[in-house]
């Protein structure tokens, strides 16, 4: 069984791509060599969160990438940020600015 993680709503468009994996990895995040972590923003509240795409596990915390969730169909994200469960859409390359006055601006 292939597992499959929630869809995008703006699936089309380009992904927002956190390129830093030594700071990912040296703040506790679990990486596999051939990662992808991509940003997604709460729709509630626009709190970023990044997702490991190649293992399916999103991080809502920008200090503590020790925690992480599974982020697949049939599993409950809340957003640490709003309390909002599955939220999380697939953040824009216009969420740039926003992201670079995040706390996740380390990541990028
Ligand atoms: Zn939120």
């Amino acid at each position: 069984m292939t597992r499959q993680e929630p869809p995008a709503r703006n699936d089309n468009q380009p992904k927002m791509t956190a390129t830093n994996h030594d700071a990912i990895r040296s703040r506790g995040g679990a990486t596999c060599g051939n990662d992808e972590f991509v940003f997604w923003k709460c729709d509630n509240c626009g709190a970023f969160a990044i997702l490991n795409e190649e293992i399916e596990t999103i991080h809502t915390d920008a200090d503590d990438l020790t925690q992480s969730s599974l982020y697949i169909l049939g599993e409950t994200t809340v957003c640490p940020s709003c309390g909002s469960a599955d939220s999380y859409d697939r953040a824009r390359v216009t969420d740039r600015l926003a992201i670079e006055r995040s706390p996740w601006a380390w990541a990028l």
